[in-house]
């Protein structure tokens, strides 16, 4: 038995999760590699073999549940559209997140210039999960390792965790954990 999953208002917390660099690990690109014309480096898989669930992950979404916690995945998906992958790939991947214990999961595929409400930083998924879910963000969190993730955490009115890598040591968030397994015990320790 978890929590009393309802706040004082009567709706429910939830935890946020952004996928690639969360879930998953990113993909080191190397150095010359772009997308629409912006150098990157660590990316999403753009193939179902380069798909790699960080470990602990199924115990810690098993955690959050029983703090009282939804937990729903917020991604931002834009390398079909981009090209870099095709949808099969796309789809086997999702497969596989679809078999962790999500309780529900929204999906940006849009493109930077696609002028959508959904895509990170917007807060636009958040949003509408806590529409359909009937969720409190004041009293939500968002896990992500990204400026987008924060921005739209902060936007919906959530606290951030930022889980730590090389990229993004020059981002501040409410917190900074190695993983999911250590984002469990900051929120267990900080609800509120
Ligand atoms: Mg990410």
């Amino acid at each position: 038995m978890g929590r009393n999953p309802k706040t004082e208002t009567g709706l429910r917390r939830a935890v946020f999760l952004d996928r690639d660099g969360v879930i998953n690990d990113t993909v080191d690109r190397g150095e010359n590699v772009f997308v629409q014309d912006k150098k990157v480096r660590w990316t999403a898989p753009w193939r179902h073999d380069e798909f790699h669930c960080k470990d602990g992950v199924a115990v810690a979404l098993e955690e959050f549940g029983k703090l009282g916690f939804l937990k729903i995945l917020v991604t931002n998906q834009p390398d079909v559209v981009y090209g870099n992958m095709s949808q099969l790939e796309y789809d086997k991947i999702m497969a596989d997140i679809k078999e962790l214990s999500l309780d529900d999961i929204f999906v940006c595929m849009h493109g930077r210039d696609d002028g959508c409400e959904c895509k990170k930083p917007k807060p636009g998924m958040l949003i509408s999960a806590a529409q359909k879910w009937g969720i409190d963000l004041k009293k939500s969190f968002m896990v992500g390792d990204s400026e987008s993730d924060i921005k739209a955490s902060q936007a919906a009115g959530c606290k951030t965790i930022l889980i730590d890598c090389a990229q993004n040591k020059n981002l501040k968030a409410d917190a900074r954990v190695t993983n999911l397994s250590e984002a469990v015990r900051y929120i267990h320790e900080n609800i509120y």
